[in-house]
C-alpha cells in the first residue's frame, strides 16, 4: 500500500511522533462499498461527523466520494465547510439542525440543515421567504430517541402545514435508539412508528437506519440510510459478527525496555504490583493520545494488550498522559528494544477490544484519536 494524500498539518514525522496512526482508506471504501451492497436499492450516504469519527474529514470525504459516495451526514456547520471544500457536488445534512442566525451561511455552503423543532423550522422557512430559489433542508422526526426530532403530534401538524411553507424537506428522517440490541422491542416500535409518519409526507425521501440498522434490520432501510461506524471498521451490532474490515492501525514507540523486581509495583497510585521478575517496555502515547485512562490494569482487574514482536502483552499499572508501561517478559530480550514499535490497534486488536477494557465504545476510541500521532493515509 502507498500512502496518499497530503499529511495532516502540523502532522509530525514518524521519527519524531510518538506513535504512528495508518488509516487505511482502501479498506474504508470496501466498506462503503460493502455496506451499499446491503443497502441494496436504498440509498447509501456516509456519516462523517467528528473528523470522520476521528480519521481525518477531508481524506475520508475523498476515499467515500471515490467509493461512490454522494450524500454525507455531518453534525456541524463548520465540518460542513470543510466537507464542502473538498466535495463541490456533495449533498451536506448537518445533524445537529440549524445554528440560530446562521441561515444564510448553510446556503452559501449549500448545507441542509436536520431540523428538528419548531424554532428552527421557523427560522428557515422565514429565510427560505426571504430569498429567491431553493432552500432544501432534512425534517427529523422523534420517534423514541427523545433527543432530537418534532413529537409525533408536530410531526402531524407540520405535515398540515407542507403547502404554505417556503421550503420545500428534501428528507424525512429518525434515529434509531437501540439498533446494536436486535432484540430490543424498541426497534419493532420506532420502525413501525416511522413508516406511518412518514406516510404523512408523500414523495419526500425517508431515511432511519444507522450502522446497525442497516446491518440487523431489513425493515429500517426506508429510502436513505446513514452509516457511521461501520464504515470505519467499528462494531455496530451487539453479540454478531463484525463484517467490517478495520481501518485503524496505532503503533507506538518503545522509549526504553527495563527490568523490575517482583513485589515492585509499576506507575502511578502504585496499583498493580509484579508478580514476577519482569521486563518492561515503555511506550510512548497516553490519555493525551486518546488511550483510554480506564484501560490501565491494577492488582484487581486486567487492562488492554499490545502486540509486540508478534505477542500479545498486558499492560501494566495505569497509563499516563504521554506513556504505557507493557510486560514484555515472555519476548526474548533481542525481540524489543528502544525504537521499536509496538501495535495498540491492529494485528487482531480492533478499536472494540481496546473500548471494552475501558468500559466505552468503538465510537469513543475512535473519535479520540490523538493529534500527536504522525498521521499516514494508505489508499490500496
Ligand atoms: C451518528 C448518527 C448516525 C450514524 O450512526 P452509526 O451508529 O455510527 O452508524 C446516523 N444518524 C444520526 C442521526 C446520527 O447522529
Amino acid at each position: 500500500m502507498k500512502p496518499i494524500a497530503p499529511k495532516a498539518e502540523n502532522n509530525p514525522a514518524e521519527e519524531e511522533a510518538g506513535g504512528i496512526l495508518s488509516i487505511d482508506l482502501a479498506a474504508l471504501a470496501a466498506n462503503y462499498r460493502a455496506l451499499k451492497k446491503r443497502a441494496g436499492g436504498a440509498q447509501c450516504a456516509a456519516v462523517v461527523k467528528g473528523d470522520a469519527y476521528g480519521i481525518g474529514l477531508k481524506p475520508a470525504a475523498q476515499a467515500l466520494t471515490l467509493a461512490g459516495a454522494t450524500t454525507f451526514f455531518v453534525a456541524l456547520l463548520n465540518e460542513a465547510r470543510h466537507l464542502r471544500a473538498v466535495c463541490p457536488a456533495a449533498q451536506i445534512y448537518v445533524l445537529n439542525g440549524l445554528a440560530p442566525g446562521m441561515a444564510g451561511e448553510y446556503r452559501t455552503l449549500r448545507a441542509e440543515p436536520v431540523l428538528g423543532s419548531w424554532p428552527e423550522i421557523e427560522e428557515w422557512d422565514q429565510f427560505a421567504r426571504s430569498v429567491s430559489g431553493d432552500c432544501p433542508a432534512a425534517i427529523h422526526i422523534d420517534t423514541g430517541m427523545r433527543r432530537h426530532g418534532l413529537t409525533q403530534d408536530d410531526a402531524t401538524a407540520f405535515a398540515g402545514r407542507l403547502k404554505t411553507l417556503h421550503f420545500k424537506p428534501s428528507l424525512v428522517m429518525s434515529h434509531l435508539a437501540c439498533a446494536d440490541d436486535p432484540k430490543h422491542p424498541m426497534n419493532a416500535k420506532q420502525i413501525s412508528g416511522f413508516r406511518a409518519l412518514r406516510n404523512l409526507f408523500p414523495g419526500i425521501p425517508a431515511s432511519l437506519a444507522n450502522s446497525a440498522g442497516l446491518l440487523a434490520h431489513k425493515d429500517s432501510l426506508f429510502d436513505l440510510v446513514r452509516p457511521g461506524i461501520a464504515l470505519y471498521g467499528g462494531h455496530a451490532v451487539l453479540e454478531a459478527e463484525n463484517p467490517m474490515k478495520p481501518i485503524v492501525r496505532l503503533d507506538l514507540r518503545v522509549i526504553q525496555v527495563r527490568h523490575a523486581q517482583a513485589g515492585e509495583t509499576v506507575g502511578y497510585s502504585a496499583e498493580f504490583t509484579l508478580k514476577r521478575d519482569s521486563r518492561i517496555a515503555v511506550a510512548a502515547g497516553g490519555y493525551a493520545d486518546g488511550i483510554p485512562r480506564a484501560a490501565g490494569s491494577n492488582d484487581k482487574r486486567a487492562g488492554a494488550e499490545a502486540v509486540v514482536a508478534g505477542k500479545r502483552c498486558p499492560l501494566l499499572g495505569r497509563i499516563s498522559m504521554d506513556l504505557i508501561t507493557i510486560d514484555v517478559t515472555d519476548i526474548p530480550e533481542t525481540g524489543v528494544k528502544r525504537g521499536d514499535l509496538v501495535t495498540l490497534l491492529g494485528e487482531g486488536i480492533g478499536v472494540d477490544d481496546l473500548a471494552a477494557h475501558a468500559g466505552t465504545i468503538g465510537y469513543e476510541v475512535l473519535t479520540s484519536l490523538g493529534k500527536r500521532y504522525s498521521r499516514l493515509y494508505r489508499a490500496g
